[in-house]
This record gives C-alpha cells, structure tokens and sequence, in this order.
C-alpha cells in the first residue's frame, strides 16, 4: 500500500477514480442474472446546455439511491443520455449564428440543421464529461440521444400508433404563437409575468345611428383591425335594443354586427366586448358558435399582415400606437385606463406571445389522462411530496388538447405527407429511418396518393415538440417498440426523480403515453401488455426542491444563472459539493446555494481522511511487531462482527457496533423515504463524533502492540471493520473519498471497487443497550470535566485532580475500570472515587442525578460569578420541574400520552429534582 499523503487533495483523487470507473464500465448493468433489477433514467439534459448545480443536485440524489441499490445487491441501471431540446437548442444556436449576423431563414432548412449538428459535435460531450467527472454512477454503454436513429424511429412508432388511435388530429386553433422563435408554443411554455399596462376603450359607431355609438375596452388595441363582431350579454338591459343591429369597424369600414353571448362579462368594461377571432382563444370559440370570419391581422413575425389595412407592415406595437393615435384624432378613444396585467411571455425568449389562430397538430388528452390519473389514484405510481399528488391529479383532470407541432427546423419532423393535388395527408408507410448525411430521418415515404392516385407528396414541414420524444424516454431508450431483454429487465424502470417544475411536461406525459404505448411492445407477433402495472413507466416519483440563487430564480444555463458546479468542485472537491447539497436536500424545500455549507462539507471530508490516515500511519508503526495487514484482514471482518476486547477495554468496541446498527437502519430508512438529508446528517454524526471523537480517541492506547498481542489484533481488527463500515455507508454521498480510503483497508485487497461491495446491512445482534448506556455516562462525565476546565480557562495540556462521586456502587465500578481513557480524555491527573457528599468549597461541582465531579479552583478564580451562574442554573431548573410537575397533573395528558412517554418525564422530573437540591446547597456555600 503506497503511502497515505499528509493533505486530503480531492482534485487528484477524484480525477483518477472518476476516469477508472468509465474506462472499466465499472457502472455496466446485466440485463440477466442475479439479483433484482433497479433502473432509473436520467432526465435528459439539453445537449447542447452544460451541468449547472441545479442539475447537479438531482444527480447527486439519483447516485446516492443507484449507488445504495448497487450496494444492496440489485442490478442498478442508471441509464444516461441527452435531449435535443427542439426550441432551447434552436434558440442557442440561432443566437450564436446572430454573432456572425446570419439569421437561419438566410441559410435554410439543410444548411442550419447542419450547423446545429455541427454545434452538437462540439458541445454535446460536454455534459457526458462534466457527468463523469462529478461521479454520476451512469451506464455509459447505454448512452442515448433523442434524435439517434433507435430514437427516431421509436418516435415515428409512437406517432402513426397514436395517429391510427384516432388521437392525433391537425386544425386551426387558437395557439400561443411566439412572433420571435416563429413557432408555436404549447400553455406550458408560456409564462405569465405582471406588467403594467394600458385600458383603451374605443367608440365604434352605429351603422344605423352614426352619431350613437358603442364603447369597447381592449388591452390590445391593434387587434380592432380584426375585429368581426362586439358582443353584449343576452340579459344586459343597457344594449339589448343594439342586438342584431352593426357597427362601422374605425379604421377598416367594416360592418360587423352585434351580437348575444352569454359568455360575456357584463362586469368588464363598458359591458361591450370586441371580438377578434383570430386573434383570442375566448372570441375564437364565440366566433365559432355565430360564424364568425377569422381575420388574421398578423404575420408569423409580428408584424401586421396585408389585412391590417394602413398598419400592413408596421411592426405590432407600433401599430398599436397608430391604432390609438388614428382612433383619437377620429374623436373615437373615449379614454384610457392604467391597468396592471398578467401577460404571457415566451419561457425561451421572453418575447410577449400572441395568441393566434394557426394550423397546428394536436394530441387528444383526456384519453390519455384518465388511465394515468387511475394508476395515481390506485396507488400503482406513488407520488412524494404528496402535495405534488394533488397538483398532479388536478392537472390530469383539467387536461386540454396538446399542441405536438412546432415550426422549428430542429427535431423530429412530423412523419405525415401532404398529396399536391388534393390535400389528402398519408402518414409514413411504417416507423422504419434512414440516414441522411449521417442523421436519422423516415424511411417509410408513401410512393403514392391513394386517394387521387397523385405522386406529388410533400413530407410536413412541422416538427415534434420535444418533449413528445422525451414523453417516451423511459421505453424508448431500453428499445421500444421492440421487445428486447433491456425492455423485460429495466421496465417499468423503478423510480423517476425529477424536479416539480417539469411535473406536467414531462412526468405526466411519460405515464400517459407508457401507458397507452409501452403494452404493445411486443409488436405485431405478442399478445400486447394490458395490466397497468406493467405499463407505468415507473413505481415511484421524487420530485425534489430546487437550487435557487441568492435572488430566488431557478437556475438554467441558457438563462444565464447557471452555476457552475466544477467551479465549487476545484475548490472544494466534488465530494463536498455532493455532501453539500444531500445535506441540505429536505424534500418540498428549495434550496439556497451557502459557501458556509460548503465549507463544512469540505471540514467533514477532511476530518474523514486525517483520522483514517491517523488509522494507517499507526499500523505502520505496530507492524515491526509482527501486527501485519494480511493478519487484520481476516475474512469474516467484512461480517463485521466486534472482536471480543477482554474486560472493561471491550466497552467503547461494544458500544461503536451497537451505534453503528442503529446508523445503518436510519440511512436504509432516510434513503427508502427520500430524506437524502437525514441520511447525509446522520452518517456525518456518526463519522466525526463517535467514531472519529470517541471511538479513535478512546481505544488509540490498545492499537499499540507493546502490551497484549492479541487484544491489539482484536481491537485493529474492530476498527478496521467499523471503519469499511462507516465508508460504505459513505460511500453513495461521497463516492470518491470512499473509494481512495478503502482500498487501503486490509480486507479490501484485490477488489474493484468499494461501489460494488454490499452495503452494511443492519445488525440487529450488535444492539447492545448496556454498551450504549454505560458509554453514555462515561461520556457525560468526561464532558463535564472538559466544561470545567473550559470555564477555569485552564492550560489545555495541564492535567488536574477531580473528585468523582456517585450513590451508585455499579457506576462508581464503571468509572473505575475506565480510569485510564476517563482521566486521558478529561485531562486529568487523578479522580479520586467515592460516595460520599463533595464539599464545593472552593471547587466547581458539576452534577447531573447520577454523578458529581468536582475540580478544585486554583488561583483567583471570580467566586461571585460562580454564583451568578449557579443562581441562573437554579433557575433554569425551577421552571423545567414547575412545567413538568404541571403536565404530569394534568390528567387529559396523562390519558393521551403514550405510556413510556409518561414514565419517561416522571424519571426527568427526579432527576431534575435532585440536580436543583445539589445546585441549592452549592449556591450557599458559594455565597
Ligand atoms: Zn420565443
Ligand atoms: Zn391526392
């Protein structure tokens, strides 16, 4: 074993396993074999985007649970691979082409999804990189891509299924059309953002009347240019006589009649609404119901089209000026209104979305929805925070329509050809791909129109919103529509962890279209799956908090609040940052990136390696005297049962086994619930203060060989086993320092990788109640010396004389057999054992209900501020015993509480009683 260096240095340590766990395929999951299957699947990051801490907190939890089922025996996939984000990479790369003052419209279709491919090539890898170097326990040989040709085609086979299915339908519909990316967005992809805003509210004259007139009030005046009808309310008094009646359309000389919906809010406005079919989801369904013309007023990029009449051309707000200007001069703007107004902005660009009617492909839902809100409500897919349950099970309730179609250059193009000649659309023969210049495209192209026999066929121009491909990723990526071992192994995949913000594009449209498409794996020649059971994509969903930054916006790198991880890595170690965010990832609560948790972490991982190499440097010592590493390396140390240490030396090897069986059942309980921070917390607790505090401190005389050979060998033998303990239970937080440190254990010679060792499992026959007991007190009585000394300010190195004194023969029989770490660890000379009352003349007294030690003052020491504090203590206790003593009488408690919690304070309560007597009558002779 090469020597252990002085200085933790995780950038070397790191780099090093982080390139031998891929190069070995050290993380390769069998699809057959022994043990049960565990699989998961990345949520698939933006291809061309780069690991942010954001992403770097969920796959610090994915590793730890891949890491912990791997342990546990199971055959852990963790499959990787990326997306290509249709209109987040189109976006990047029509800004990074904007440099060169190119715009994709000047180059083409071919040309610029050539120049995505190439900004693929060159960036894509960055994630995978980043990935490995940050320990992400992935299967790197199932790598996937969404535009890969397995991919494509499984997104081909999912379209003509759901096509054939009746669900997919093309229209014109109301869409939220953002005029910047020229595509149309789905609700998700649009937010609504507070602004202030303006009310303006127009005169349109009576045809009839031309000097009456009715008033409308419109947020977006521009939009008038298109309006066909006003509406009033059937019931409203006021407008009743105008029903039926027309109006002269400002501007455009248009008759539009008056018409009765009682859709209309008699509350908005003036009570009279203008309506704009093309241009408003709300009048578009009121145009419908009367038969309305849908005049489109604008072009695909936010301009007004020929329709508009004198605004053709102008850009949309600046036709809104014109409008309002032209309308005032006219005398008809009756006046304006400051307003403050949700308005809808694209998620991507933040350009403001126009709703807009256009030809779009849709995906019928409620079909959809009603089995997946079945399998949530059956319990077949748990869903944690339950509160995301109920958001998710509203959503699939209030489910509409969903808008597949983009007008993007990137991404699946819609396998559907449009006949020239009489407009018939001919799907794709089958879901079979070629490549074209190195990338997937159909292969299934119709030859010919079967319904005007026409040979002319145009493939759709559209492509597949992304996350249409995403939606499949948990099958598609294990080789679906095929019926392949990866298939019968790995799916349904055991749990997806996710973040909440992606809960309705993603996590919901995965259960949907799994359970509508994944039973028909078995293709023409099986019999198709029907039991949702084996549908679900997967058992369980985690959707964790999200890292905010100090402002509270979510991080993402295309918005420019990415942070970085390797930035934190380089300076403080992956390990850390890992520590870090498991640490802080309660879940339902969003975190906030701390430098001070940091630097904890990095404490914690350096206290880890100074005591092990405290441990090693040691052996080395021991080892002239015949105590060699092949000795401790017995096998049955990796059962880890103690070594019998004869007589009271036994205690502290006793006690750490039996903390060490409770530790094991929290983290195995944290982890199965989610609460990666309990887990993270508990293990930290246990590896710095007992083993690293007490346990090293206590046994380090019994290391050295010099007194009794083979109580050493037990006792190395012991802290060997307790430490392979303690970093496997470690290891799926901090992977890296783990794995450098047990390879220098004795017993872990000729093995690969402490990853693939079994997880401590919980030993029940280490509990040991006395141990944990005895050790209990023996520690408080060492604490309490150590405050007295802290408090007399004295010498730490100087050790003084303590009386110990105790009504308890058994505890004085304790202390006295472990006089020698007692006095070594409370820095003292002697301790003089007795039962008797200690006279706290100049002395400080501590006493608890079981004990009191007193150490006697040496010079000038402030006697009234002894008092002052006693006095204080005093009255501390005092009220504790008063509220006690109250809840004990109170007999609604007494009959509610448990038992054992009852007995528990009346056992407090006494002690209490006695620690105020002792205190009282030190106060006396303080004073
Ligand atoms: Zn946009
Ligand atoms: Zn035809």
């Amino acid at each position: 074993m090469p020597e252990i260096p002085k200085a933790y240095e995780p950038q070397e340590i790191e780099e090093r396993w982080a390139k031998a766990w891929f190069e070995e395929r050290l993380f390769r999951a069998e699809n057959s074999g022994n043990g049960p299957a565990f699989s998961i699947a990345l949520p698939p990051p933006n291809v061309t985007g780069s690991i942010h801490i954001g992403h770097m907190l969920e796959h610090t939890q994915i590793d730890m649970l891949v890491r912990w089922h791997r342990m546990q025996g199971h055959r852990a996939l963790w499959l990787p691979g990326m997306d290509h984000a249709g209109i987040g990479t189109q976006f990047v790369v029509e800004r990074e082409l904007a440099k060169e003052g190119i715009r994709r419209q000047d180059i083409g279709r071919e040309e610029f999804e050539r120049r995505v491919w190439q900004w693929k090539e060159q960036s894509g890898g960055a994630i995978k990189q980043q990935m490995i170097r940050l320990g992400a326990s992935c299967d790197w040989t199932r790598e996937k891509f969404t535009l890969e040709p397995a991919l494509y085609r499984a997104v081909i086979e999912a379209f003509l299924r759901l096509y054939r299915d009746g669900l997919i339908y093309r229209g014109r519909y109301m869409v939220n059309w953002c005029p910047r990316c020229q595509t149309a967005l789905s609700d998700l992809e649009v937010v609504h953002v507070e602004r202030p805003g303006k009310l303006w509210y127009l005169r349109y004259p009576l045809v009839d009347a031309p000097n009456e007139s009715l008033v409308v009030a419109t947020t977006r005046p521009e939009t008038m240019l298109g309006d066909t009808a006003v509406a009033v309310h059937p019931d409203d008094e006021r407008y009743q006589k105008f029903v039926g009646r027309s109006v002269l359309l400002p501007l455009m000389d248009r008759t539009i009649p008056v018409i009765a919906d009682s859709y209309v809010d008699r509350e908005f406005g003036t009570g009279v609404v203008k309506i704009t079919p093309a241009h408003d989801p709300n009048d578009f369904e009121m145009g419908k119901r009367h038969k309305l013309p849908e005049i489109d007023v604008m072009t695909d990029d936010g301009h007004m089209s020929a329709e508009a009449g004198k605004c053709a051309g102008l850009d949309r707000f600046e036709a809104r000026a014109r409008v309002v200007e032209d309308l005032k001069a006219l005398g008809l703007l009756e006046r304006i209104e400051d307003i403050t107004h949700s308005v809808g902005v694209c998620d991507r660009c933040k350009s403001e979305v126009e709703p807009r009617i256009s030809t779009q492909w849709f995906c019928k839902m409620k079909p959809l929805a009603e089995p997946a809100k079945k399998a949530v409500v059956d319990g077949l897919i748990e869903v944690v925070p339950e509160n995301q349950r109920t958001i998710l099970l509203n959503w699939l309730d209030n489910i509409r329509d969903w808008c597949i179609s983009r007008q993007l250059w990137w991404g699946h193009r819609i396998p559907v050809w449009h006949c020239a000649d009489c407009k018939e659309m001919l799907p794709a023969t089958d879901s079979s791909v070629e490549l074209f210049e190195g990338h997937a495209r159909a292969a299934g192209v119709p030859k010919k129109c079967p319904k005007c026999g026409g040979t002319k066929l145009k493939q759709e121009t559209d492509v597949l919103d992304t996350w249409f491909s995403s939606g499949l990723w948990p099958f598609s990526t294990l080789g679906w529509p095929d019926d392949t071992p990866d298939l019968r192994t790995f799916y349904p995949t055991s749990l997806l962890i996710s973040g909440y913000d992606i809960l309705f594009f993603w996590d919901a449209r995965m259960i949907m279209m799994g359970m509508h498409l994944s039973g028909a794996r078995f293709g023409a020649s099986g019999a198709p799956k029907t039991d949702p059971a084996e549908t679900i994509p997967f058992h369980r969903l985690y959707l964790h908090s999200l890292v905010r930054t100090a402002e509270g916006a979510k991080m993402s790198k295309t918005k420019g609040t990415g942070v970085d991880p390797l930035q934190f890595t380089q300076q403080y170690g992956t390990d850390a940052l890992r520590y870090m965010l498991a640490s802080m990832a309660a879940p339902g609560t969003d975190i906030v990136l701390s430098e001070d948790r940091i630097l904890g972490a990095r404490a914690f991982a350096n206290k880890i390696w100074n005591a092990a190499r405290f441990l090693f440097v040691n052996l080395e010592k021991v080892e002239p005297q015949g105590l060699t590493l092949e000795m401790l390396a017995a096998p049955d140390v990796r059962a880890g049962a103690p070594y019998t240490v004869p007589g009271s030396a036994g205690l502290a090897h006793r006690w750490i086994f039996s903390r060490l069986a409770s530790v094991i059942a929290q983290v195995n309980e944290a982890l199965e619930n989610f609460r990666f921070h309990e887990a993270a917390q508990t293990i930290y607790q246990f590896f710095w203060g007992d083993f690293c505090d007490w346990y090293i401190e206590w046994v380090k005389p019994q290391l050295s060989a010099i007194g009794d050979r083979d109580a050493a060998t037990a006792a190395w033998r012991n802290i060997f086993a307790a430490l392979d303990a303690a970093l496997r239970l470690l290891h799926p937080v901090m992977p890296f320092l783990t794995e450098e440190l047990w390879h220098r254990l004795p017993q872990a010679s000729g093995a690969r990788s402490i990853a693939l060792e079994q997880f401590p499992a919980s030993g029940a026959q280490w509990s040991d109640a006395a141990a944990e007991q005895n050790m209990a007190l023996l520690q408080e009585i060492i604490v309490a010396a150590r405050n007295i000394r802290a408090e007399m300010k004295l010498d730490p190195k100087k050790r003084v004389a303590a009386d110990f004194s105790s009504g308890d023969a058994a505890i004085r029989t304790m202390v006295e057999q472990n006089l020698e770490p007692m006095l070594r660890l409370g820095t003292l000379s002697e301790l003089r054992i007795s039962a008797g009352h200690l006279d706290s003349t100049g002395a400080a007294v501590r006493s608890t209900a079981h004990f009191d030690l007193r150490i006697a003052y040496g010079e000038g020491v402030d006697k009234a501020a002894e008092a002052a504090k006693a006095a204080k203590e005093i009255d501390r206790l005092a009220k504790d015993i008063v509220s006690k003593r109250a809840r004990l009488a109170d007999d609604t408690f007494r009959s509610k509480a448990p038992e054992t919690i009852v007995r528990q304070m009346e056992t407090t309560l006494r002690e209490r009683e006695i620690e105020l007597r002792k205190l009282e009558e030190r106060l006396k002779q303080l004073v």
